[in-house]
């Protein structure tokens, strides 16, 4: 099996060619330099994502507060993890970097805030 994967580690976008047999990789082509390599090696086998979103506030001057997970999780847990983040709620007040869920989804990764809400 061949996987296309667009490098996104530049702005150059090269466009880097997997094969793969048995979810182990055969040969890497098309990239540039040893980051785009890391790249489409990580993105063919384990392929992640930083999670972005807000969550509820309670007592703040605004209702949500913008949060991301501190690693990028899993791609496949993005969905469960959205819906733990979306489940929760936060007591104002919120400072950036605070921790709003320890531990998603037993990943080790923690969701914090990238904004703040005051109370009122
Ligand atoms: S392979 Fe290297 S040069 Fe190409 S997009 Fe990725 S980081 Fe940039």
């Amino acid at each position: 099996m061949m996987k296309t994967i667009t490098c996104t580690a530049c702005p150059l976008g090269c466009e880097i060619s997997v094969a793969m047999e048995d979810g182990k990789i055969t040969d890497i082509s098309g990239y540039t330099c040893h980051r785009g390599e890391a790249y489409a090696r990580a993105e063919a086998t384990d392929p992640r994502r930083t999670l972005t979103t807000t969550v509820r506030v309670q007592g703040g001057g605004s209702p949500l507060v913008p949060v991301k997970s501190q690693k990028p999780l899993p791609r496949g847990m993005l969905f469960d993890g959205m819906k733990e983040i979306k489940r929760a709620a936060v007591k104002a007040p919120v400072g950036i970097g605070d921790v709003i869920i320890k531990n998603i989804l037993g990943t080790g990764i923690d969701i914090v805030a990238t904004g703040r809400a005051e109370s009122v």
